[in-house]
């Protein structure tokens, strides 16, 4: 369900079976999210909204309402290009240093540029397609290194090194982009 608001724009409301309370979230999209009981119709789910409109405009971050179809647009875009570079981007350099990973994965979390499971599975963030391609590449040495060491030790700092001695610098520069979109 969605609903219309003139303050919030587009707003998602999911029905969860599992809850009994309504939460307020932010989508990948930037748009404002509810999670709401399995049976709340439309009528209350706006009552809801109108009720708690203080908090939300103090507490989520909600991006500008006006954007929100064009940001949709450019996440399309950059998700087909994605697509068609990450995966291949990241099975080049397990090949060259001998990483073997379960499942490459596109994100588009607004917190981080990736991430590895202990399943294997490796998470890059479509918005990595939006930074130069030397940070690009640390992201994912990073997460092929986290195959070997799921943690943040003095090891794992030395295996990312081995592939990208320039890692500490290009950990920094990162910090300058945003993943979201
Ligand atoms: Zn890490």
């Amino acid at each position: 369900m969605k609903i219309i608001d003139k303050e919030f724009g587009e707003v998602i409301v999911r029905k969860n079976a599992l809850t009994r309370n309504i939460k307020f979230s932010i989508s990948t999209s930037g748009r404002l999210q509810m999670s709401v009981p399995k049976y709340t119709s439309e009528f209350l789910a706006k009552r809801f909204l109108n009720s708690n409109r203080t908090m939300i405009k103090e507490k989520l971050p909600i991006k500008n309402p006006k954007d929100q179809r064009s940001r949709d647009y450019q996440k399309k875009m950059l998700m087909k290009k994605a697509k068609e570079y990450l995966p291949y981007r990241l099975e080049y350099y397990a090949k060259l240093y001998g990483y073997k990973y379960e499942k490459c994965r596109l994100s588009h979390a607004n917190t981080r540029w990736g991430s590895c499971s202990s399943n294997k599975t490796i998470s890059l963030n479509i918005g990595l397609m939006k930074v130069p391609e030397v940070l690009r590449d640390y992201v994912i040495l990073h997460e092929l290194a986290h195959l070997n060491h799921m943690n943040h030790s003095r090891d794992f700092w030395a295996e990312v090194a081995q592939h990208d001695k320039n890692y500490k610098i290009h950990e920094k520069k990162l910090k300058s982009f945003n993943p979201g979109i």
